[in-house]
This record gives C-alpha cells, sequence and structure tokens, in this order.
C-alpha cells in the first residue's frame, strides 16, 4: 500500500484548505501527549487530530468557518508544532493552522490585538523609531552586499534592545542595514499569511545577504519563504563561525563567586520547525553550568499573539514550567526568541523570582573580555 492510499479520504472538499496536508493525518494520535492545551483538557477538540478533524469538516462544509467550536479552537491551539515532530506521518501542522487563521481570523473576526499588532508591524519607519528610542543596534546604512546581515526585528528592536546591541559585540563588524521591516511571521500565525510571505519577501530584499535572527519564530517563517541558505538563527550562527577560528576568548559568567547556573527556554518554532535545539544548550554550557529544564521543549505560553489574547490561558500553559524554574536554584533562565522574552520576564516578576530572564546573546556578551 503506497503512503497516499494510506491517507484518510477527503470525501467533498471546498477547497479551503491545501488537500494533501489535510489529508495527511492518518488519525493516529501519537500527537496527544505532546499537545499542551491537550494536556491541559483532555478534550480531543483541543488535540492536533482534533483540531483537524475539525478543518477537515470545515473544508467539506459540514461545519461552517464560523461554528463556535471551530473559532474556539483555532484560537485556542499554541500554534507551537510540538505535534510536528512527533507525527509519523509528517504532518506539517503549523502550515495548516496558518491556512485555518486565514478562514477564521478574517476580516471582521480578526481579533482586534492582532489586528492592531498587525497593522503596527507593517510601519517599517516606525519600527525604526522604536528602535532608535529603545537604543537598539545602530544601523550601519543600506545593505552593502551579500555578506551577514543582522536582522532587528519588531517586537526585539522594542521589548529588547539589548539583544541586537550585545549582537554587535558578539560579532564585531556586522552589518545591521537601515530600511528593515517586520518579517510577517506574526501576520502568518495571526490570519495574514499572504501579507506575511509578503513582509517576509521584502525583508529578503532590504536584506539581500544571509539573514540573522535572534529570533526562532523569525527564523522559522524566514526559511519557509526565502529558504534555508538566506537565513541562519544566531545560535546556529555562533557555533558555525565558531568553530573555525573566529571564537572570541568567553570567560565564565560567575555569581556569588561561583559559575552561574543556567537553564534554557526552547523557542518551540526553532525547536520544532527547524529542528534546532543542540545549538543553544552548547553555547550556554561554554559560558555557564547548564541545567536542562525538563520542559525546556514545551510552548511557555507567549506563543506570538496568545499570551495578549488568552491571558488566561497563557498563564496555564506557563505555571507548571514557573514551578520547575523556581525549583532548580537557577541564576539565569536564557531565550532563544523575543516573545518566549516578554511572558517569561512578566511571568517570573510577578512571581517575585529571583531568576533573571535573558537573551542567549545577552549571556553571551557577558562573558566577553572586559
Ligand atoms: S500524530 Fe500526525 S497523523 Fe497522528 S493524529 Fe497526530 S497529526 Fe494526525
Ligand atoms: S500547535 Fe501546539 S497547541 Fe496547537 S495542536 Fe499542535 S501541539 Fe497542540
Amino acid at each position: 500500500m503506497t503512503a497516499s492510499q494510506d491517507r484518510a479520504p477527503v470525501d467533498v472538499s471546498l477547497g479551503l484548505f491545501d488537500q494533501d496536508l489535510l489529508a495527511a493525518c492518518i488519525s493516529c494520535g501519537f500527537c496527544l501527549p505532546a499537545c499542551p492545551t491537550y494536556q491541559l483538557t483532555l478534550d480531543e477538540r483541543s488535540s492536533p487530530r482534533g483540531r483537524i478533524t475539525l478543518m477537515r469538516a470545515v473544508d467539506s462544509g459540514r461545519l461552517p468557518a464560523d461554528d463556535p467550536t471551530v473559532l474556539e479552537q483555532s484560537s485556542y491551539c499554541l500554534g507551537c508544532r510540538a505535534c510536528e515532530p512527533v507525527c509519523p506521518a509528517g504532518v506539517q501542522y503549523g502550515a495548516l493552522l496558518e491556512q485555518w487563521r486565514d478562514l477564521t481570523w478574517s476580516g471582521a473576526r480578526t481579533p482586534p490585538v492582532a489586528a492592531a499588532l498587525r497593522a503596527g508591524m507593517r510601519m517599517t519607519p516606525a519600527l525604526a523609531a522604536a528602535g532608535r528610542v529603545r537604543g537598539a543596534a545602530r544601523t550601519t546604512g543600506r545593505a552593502r552586499g551579500d555578506g551577514v546581515q543582522l536582522m532587528l526585528g519588531c517586537v526585539e528592536r522594542s521589548l529588547f534592545p539589548g539583544v541586537s546591541q550585545a549582537v554587535t559585540r558578539l560579532l564585531p563588524g556586522i552589518e545591521v542595514p537601515s530600511g528593515q521591516g517586520c518579517c510577517g511571521a506574526l501576520h502568518a500565525h495571526s490570519g495574514g499569511s499572504t501579507e506575511g510571505h509578503h513582509l517576509a519577501e521584502r525583508l529578503g530584499e532590504a536584506l539581500p545577504g544571509t539573514i540573522l535572527t535572534t529570533a526562532g519564530g523569525c527564523a522559522a517563517h524566514l526559511v519557509n519563504v526565502l529558504g534555508r541558505d538566506r537565513v541562519h538563527e544566531l545560535s546556529e550562527h555562533l557555533v558555525d563561525v565558531w568553530s573555525a577560528s573566529e571564537a572570541p576568548a568567553l570567560t565564565d559568567v560567575r555569581v556569588g563567586g561561583r559559575r552561574a547556573r543556567v537553564a534554557l527556554q526552547d523557542s518551540c518554532h526553532l525547536r520544532n520547525g527547524l529542528g534546532t535545539s543542540a545549538q543553544p544548550r552548547d553555547l550556554v554550557a561554554r559560558v555557564a553550568d547548564y541545567v536542562e529544564l525538563p520542559s525546556a521543549g514545551a510552548c511557555c505560553g507567549g506563543a506570538g499573539t496568545y499570551s495578549l489574547l488568552r491571558p488566561d490561558d497563557a498563564a496555564a500553559v506557563v505555571a507548571p514550567k514557573l514551578d520547575e524554574v523556581e525549583s532548580l536554584d537557577l541564576d539565569y533562565l536564557v531565550v532563544v526568541n523575543p516573545v518566549c522574552q516578554r511572558q517569561l520576564v512578566t511571568a517570573l516578576r510577578r512571581r517575585g523570582s529571583r531568576v533573571r530572564v535573558v537573551h542567549l546573546a545577552e549571556l553571551l556578551a557577558l562573558a566577553l573580555p572586559t
């Protein structure tokens, strides 16, 4: 029997989804234990398999796109893609979710917060001004060629300007072209996949070389649109270039006279979308005592716009992780994505935790000789 004969039939189709993607699920349920929303509810409808069943019902016209359960489950999904690496049929759930949200979050059904963020992130001059005001890395002018070019991002430039500053210390002389906008990941994940694709292409024109990004979510989106060759995520890039002869002499990051204890929170899209998880751990271990957070690979609840749209659900998702962080006697929790940074900074601060949340670039910059 061939792989295509194995697939469940999608009898009638309104053509709302890519048929090959939709047909790939064989309903085995292997993804259920990996899904955070299923783990919280034990409700089949809140699982990847249940959501694909809902997508099929919409695609065949058995349910309207604005059915309350369809709307709720498309929104409740974190988009973390933890269901992908465990799926024996290779279901591309992230791509299906983008198509689903294009249907459920279109027009008047777009959540106002998502619509406002999508509008704000398309204003390149405003992003540039925010970066200048906040003190992100200074741009070096228009892109000069096809070397490595630092992407400043939108959320990160505005909320965590120290990250790009740290990268310019780790990689002196790196080009930081002006005129860069948002990569469109936020749009693609919140009902605007066509615009998200277009913004990625536009960023690819502003940064025509190798795009270096410090955000796992942006990396996965840009790879999807521009291809693997054009995009380097920071940890991948540093491990590559420092395995040559360019590694700086890093010192230990120390706290209270001892080597710092540091854990990592994976970026879902970096780990589940691009398969990158060893490199950030390797880099942390070069400068500190690395401690594996048991739930490092599980979503923190930040999830793009999720923590803004569904703060109670985001809090429920992150709660067990906060208990773990507190139990490990950590000094730092390292992140590789700005939305995770915002979510964990906020959640740990609310708990009065002494653990500092920093981006990998910021931790490594602390280890540079002064
Ligand atoms: S593991 Fe894959 S094939 Fe199996 S139910 Fe989940 S999405 Fe479908
Ligand atoms: S993306 Fe995450 S929350 Fe959504 S179905 Fe997959 S595992 Fe569950």
